[in-house]
């Protein structure tokens, strides 16, 4: 047991913001200030502290995990509860999470605290959680190996005849098998022309010969998600495929190029989108070249057209253009790395020529 994570304070200035305390709502922030699993727990931060609270499925765990008080609440619910808190402590300036606060959340406390105002406050958590720590690195790592060794045990059962959901399914029993605790978004495995549905749902199509596969998967491994693309066909490689892969394999290198400390994400999507320009395929690329990833498997910053947002050293990002054109196939490449002052590592072990099968 290595005991719980110390409390991370939320980066807010609640004296500047004019707030008397701050609830955090969200359950991927509750989890990177507190470091607890569980499913129902919020957080209050006072100038002078925090509380936590949940409910008695978790007073083992919490008291396992959360290094600030906590708070057990046996019945009514955590808002009562947090209710009664900010009543007694009179309580006149409360800012929510706008983005993980419900309008009856809302309603209910705007009852129970009349004479409180309640003020919407931007995802400071989620803006804080951008630049990760060597700590967190080491987990996305640990995550991305589990998910490239998944992927190497799992793509030796493709075969034709086989479904996407039985692909899907053999890749996500590997990443169990391998340590993770799930998959960090619904595996996506598509066959033939419906890889040119960048998110294509796993369905009961068979593989059948001279036909692409796209996968795209990845891990959530304690907590920390990877995620990955590849692309691998099932026999002779047509020229076309062949063209088109190259010009997607051209620009994702590109993109790494690009990514460095002091850069905006928007250069990084540029300098994707202006390879495949070159090769014609500009319209074929209908989404962005990437995304931060950590506690969540999408989270900021967002590698798209003109976006100004400054990479800083240790974010974790994904690298994964893409080409799709309808009726005939897509192709996309994707791998987790992290920012440097002077470039990028590329986490993602996984080779990233064209698998013939
Ligand atoms: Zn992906
Ligand atoms: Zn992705």
């Amino acid at each position: 047991m290595t005991g719980p994570q110390p409390f991370r304070r939320p980066a807010i200035d609640l004296a500047g913001a004019q707030l008397e305390a701050f609830l955090v709502t969200g359950a991927a922030n509750v989890r990177y200030l507190t470091g607890f699993t569980g499913s129902n727990g919020v957080v209050l931060v006072t100038p002078g502290g925090a509380v936590f609270f949940t409910d008695p499925r978790y007073e083992i765990q919490s008291a396992q995990q959360v290094a600030c008080r906590v708070q057990v609440v046996r019945k009514g619910g955590l808002l009562p509860a947090v209710a009664a808190y900010a009543a007694k402590r009179q309580i006149r300036a409360l800012g929510f999470e706008k983005d993980h606060f419900s309008y009856q959340q809302h309603q209910y406390l705007s009852t129970a605290l009349p004479r409180a105002g309640l003020k919407p406050v931007e995802d400071v958590v989620l803006k804080q959680r951008m630049v990760k720590t060597d700590a967190e690195i080491a987990l996305i790592r640990h995550s991305v190996l589990t998910n490239s060794n998944a992927f190497a045990r799992a793509i030796s059962t493709i075969k034709s005849g086989v479904t996407e959901s039985e692909t899907a399914a053999e890749i996500e029993y590997q990443m169990r098998k391998f340590g993770a605790d799930r998959p960090s978004f619904e595996t996506i495995v598509a066959f033939g022309s419906r890889t040119a549905l960048p998110h294509a749902h796993p369905g009961p199509r068979a593989l059948r010969p001279n036909e692409l596969v796209l996968i795209d998967m990845g891990s959530s491994q304690e907590g920390y998600a990877s995620d990955m693309t590849r692309v691998l066909h099932l026999g002779r490689i047509p020229r076309k495929t062949e063209r088109m892969y190259r010009a997607v394999l051209e620009a994702q290198l590109a993109g790494l190029d690009a990514v460095r400390a002091g850069v905006t994400a928007g250069s990084v999507d540029r300098a994707a989108r202006q390879v495949l320009k070159k090769h014609g395929l500009d319209h074929a690329f209908t989404h962005s070249t990437g995304h931060g990833l950590g506690l969540e498997i999408h989270e900021p910053p967002r590698l798209g057209k003109g976006d100004k947002t400054r990479l800083e050293a240790g974010m974790a990002i994904t690298i994964e253009p893409g080409a799709y054109l309808e009726d005939y196939g897509g192709i996309r490449i994707e791998d987790t790395v992290v920012v440097t002052p002077s470039g990028c590592e590329v986490l993602t072990p996984t080779s990233k020529e064209l698998i013939a099968l």
